[in-house]
């Protein structure tokens, strides 16, 4: 058996291959480089450094073709504040992006390398992977409705991300021919809460229809990926259970912001952390529209029974507290009138 000293040169030697991924040339997969020069394998012509580099090349030619085959054409339908803050990581992550919006956000898809087309027929004749909704809960029927869907691609994948579930699942498997894919997602955070990345937080999806075919299923991963590359922490839960959570959490979060926020708080130079806490709540709940929070409210059953538990809390907390009040003054009054008495 050879061994490396006994090679007639000092360089790429007879060396097992630690490299576990596959070659297209068995020959080659035995050359390892040493540090400088050319050659060798015995009775064998002589190899050049960059031949020799072949495994190497290979690794990285296929790694790119992946990433490119895990690219996506993803057309964003409602191109506003939340549209385009998603549209921004995915052009970072390379796919490729189309919007269209009911308002002409030209100039917006052009900062972030996407194409603008007022005419949903012109978009859906680029033929896109995804069709993302990202227009307003309430806008979101009207808007898919005015999808000309004979011109897409059969096998488009359909993905929203409007705050609320069940509705949009329920609207898509309505208006949607059996032979587009659905997906319903919520990422969990937005342009104020997530304007430092997106690591860490939670993004809900339900996979409500995917076609069994290999290639319908690695595009729908695909997607997903875009959301895990970030370290957002993925959760699968049907979109049921997300809008009973969601009522107890999110819409809840917003009432009680958009309550505060009537108060016109302002900072003050003795600000305690937990009024701070207030003023960012005022801050983060106020900034998405108020079509957002009303599409929390009206487009989840579960929110109409948060709103009268909350005032049903509210009413008993005054009540505790006017309660003792009341205790108390009862009290000095009895005391007073009797020590008038003198009983
Ligand atoms: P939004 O007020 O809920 O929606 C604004 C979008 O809806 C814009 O693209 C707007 O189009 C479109 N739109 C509104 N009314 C319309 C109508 N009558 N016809 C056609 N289009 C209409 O604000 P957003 O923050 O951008 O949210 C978009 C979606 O993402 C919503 O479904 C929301 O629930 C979801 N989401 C938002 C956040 C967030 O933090 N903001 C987080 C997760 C999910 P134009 O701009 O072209 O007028």
């Amino acid at each position: 058996m050879l061994s490396s000293s006994s090679l007639p040169c000092r360089t790429p030697s007879l060396l097992p291959n630690p490299n576990p991924n596959p070659n297209p040339n068995p020959n080659r997969s035995l050359l390892l480089l040493r540090p400088h020069g050319r050659c060798c394998r015995r009775g064998a012509p002589p190899v050049l450094a960059m031949d020799a580099a072949q495994p190497f090349d290979f690794e990285s030619r296929a790694s790119d073709l992946l990433e490119r085959q895990s690219k996506l054409k993803i057309a964003i339908v409602g191109f506003g504040n939340f549209g385009q803050f998603l549209a921004r990581t995915f052009a970072r992550q390379g796919h490729t992006l189309l919007a269209h919006s009911r308002s002409d956000h030209s100039a917006a898809a052009a900062s972030v390398g996407a194409a603008f087309f007022r005419d949903p027929h012109d978009l859906c004749e680029c033929h896109p992977d995804v069709v993302l909704l990202a227009t307003s809960i309430l806008s979101a029927e009207r808007v898919l409705r005015s999808l000309p869907l004979q011109r897409l691609r059969r096998s488009t994948l359909f993905v929203d991300v409007l705050s609320v579930k069940e509705f949009p699942k329920n609207l898509f498997l309505q208006l949607l021919p059996p032979h587009f894919d659905i997906l319903c997602t919520h990422p969990m955070f937005g342009p104020e809460s997530a304007k430092d990345g997106w690591a860490g937080l939670p993004f809900v999806y339900d996979k409500v229809r995917l076609a069994d075919a290999d290639d319908r299923l690695d595009r729908c991963a695909n997607f997903l990926d875009i959301f895990s590359r970030e370290g957002c922490r993925m959760v699968e839960m049907p979109c049921g259970e997300h809008d009973e959570i969601a009522a107890e959490s999110q819409f809840l979060t917003h009432t009680v912001g958009r309550v505060v926020a009537k108060l016109d708080l302002k900072p003050t130079p003795i600000n305690t952390k937990g009024y701070e806490m207030l003023l960012k709540l005022v801050e983060n709940t106020c900034s998405d529209s108020f079509d957002l929070y009303n599409g929390l409210f009206m487009y989840n059953k579960n929110s109409t029974e948060l709103l009268e538990r909350l005032d049903v809390a509210f009413d008993s907390l005054k009540k505790e507290l006017f309660g003792r009040l009341h205790d108390r003054l009862r009290k000095q009054l009895f005391e007073s009138s009797q020590s008038l008495t003198g009983s």
